[in-house]
């Protein structure tokens, strides 16, 4: 099964997609954590990316898709994918209908996380990790049960995004409502959006996640 999450910034979609691979043994593709791995390996593509990201602007779809491209070639063909932060843009939205095909895959859900603008800043400036294995935590919504301990790995050293600052995330909102919010019709014409309410709490929204996935 090949899920799309799809939402704006701060709207929950890596932090679902960390539980959908926890309990269906299914495998994150994050654009997003990608660029950052590129950026910090100083790869071409991260000193291509890094000052588009930190202005919170969209990175060129060849890029992306060539990311997504990669992994799902290294990937097992029985993993089931959670694409999480792509496809951002109609461009990058035919690519992903490309390269499924390629791979012999197709989209069962797109998962549209629907969330108040006004939370979103709160949610992306109160956002942190863990350092060690990327487990995500809240200043105010989800602190590990230790503080200072990942609840998953035990490590003690977390770490903050530049790009999650107040001015950062507007641009993002922006970027969101323009070029992202508008591919949702090619999913519904192929009937497999389901709206799932994002301001529920973390547990309600993977119980409405799983619901849809039966
Ligand atoms: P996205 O990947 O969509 O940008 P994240 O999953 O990183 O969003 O969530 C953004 C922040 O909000 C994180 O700090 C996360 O712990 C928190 N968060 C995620 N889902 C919820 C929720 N349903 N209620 C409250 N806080 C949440
Ligand atoms: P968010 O918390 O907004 O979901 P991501 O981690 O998905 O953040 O993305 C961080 C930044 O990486 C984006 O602001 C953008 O610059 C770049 N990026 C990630 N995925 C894509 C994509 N599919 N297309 C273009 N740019 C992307
Ligand atoms: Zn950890």
């Amino acid at each position: 099964m090949d899920i799309i999450l799809l939402g704006p910034p701060g709207a929950g979609k890596g932090t679902q997609a960390q539980r959908l691979e926890q309990r269906h043994g299914m495998q994150q593709l994050s654009t997003g954590d990608m660029l950052r791995g590129a950026v910090k390996a100083g790869t071409p593509i991260g000193l291509k990316a890094k000052a588009v990201m930190d202005r919170g602007e969209l990175v060129s779809d060849e890029i992306v898709s060539e990311l997504i491209d990669a992994e799902l070639t290294a990937m097992g063909a029985d993993t089931g994918a959670i694409f999480d932060g792509y496809p951002r843009t109609a461009a990058q939205a035919r690519s992903l209908d490309e390269i499924l095909a390629r791979h012999g895959r197709s989209l069962d859900h797109v998962i549209e996380l629907v969330v108040d603008e006004d939370a979103l800043v709160e949610r992306i400036t109160g956002r942190f990790t863990c350092a060690n294995c990327g487990a995500g935590y809240h200043d105010t919504f989800k602190q590990p049960a230790q503080s200072g301990v990942c609840d998953e790995c035990g490590a003690t050293e977390f770490k903050r995004r530049p790009d999650d600052n107040e001015e950062t995330v507007r641009t993002r909102m922006v970027e969101y409502r323009a070029k992202t919010a508008p591919i949702l019709p090619i999913y519904e014409e192929r009937g497999i959006v389901n709206r799932v309410d994002g301001m529920a709490s973390i547990d309600e929204v993977t119980e409405a996640i799983d619901a849809v996935l039966g």
